[in-house]
């Protein structure tokens, strides 16, 4: 299971760089860069949602990674076998907006 860091503090599961889900999943089939990811596990962190309950959520380092950029090096079967991989899209709105900026590409 990868160590996940993710920089998108817009998600309502980012908890101090780190993901509260035990499991995330990320899009790209025909990624070929890290532009084409994306974390479809995103949710946008409404306003109205207070301060005070983020820090009381738990957020593990190591999150199972269902991974559909299968040209990745990293993805055997749809799992992500990166020791640690980093999820990014500071401002991010959408999961369009996010990346897994670990991804490499396994082809030419
Ligand atoms: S490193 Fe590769 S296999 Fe792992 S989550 Fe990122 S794109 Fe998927």
């Amino acid at each position: 299971m990868p160590e996940l860091r993710c920089t998108v503090q817009t998600c309502l599961h980012n908890k101090q760089f780190y993901c509260d889900l035990d499991s995330i999943r990320v899009g790209g089939s025909s990624a070929q860069k890290p532009a084409d990811t994306c974390c479809d596990s995103f949710e946008e962190r409404k306003e109205s949602m207070s301060n005070a309950a983020d820090v009381t959520g738990q957020a593990s380092a190591r999150s199972d990674i269902d991974c559909k950029a299968v040209e990745c090096m990293y993805n055997d079967n749809c799992k992500c076998h990166a020791g640690k991989i980093s999820v990014e899209g500071s401002n991010a709105c959408r999961c369009g907006e996010t990346e897994c900026a670990t991804f490499h590409c396994g082809c030419k």
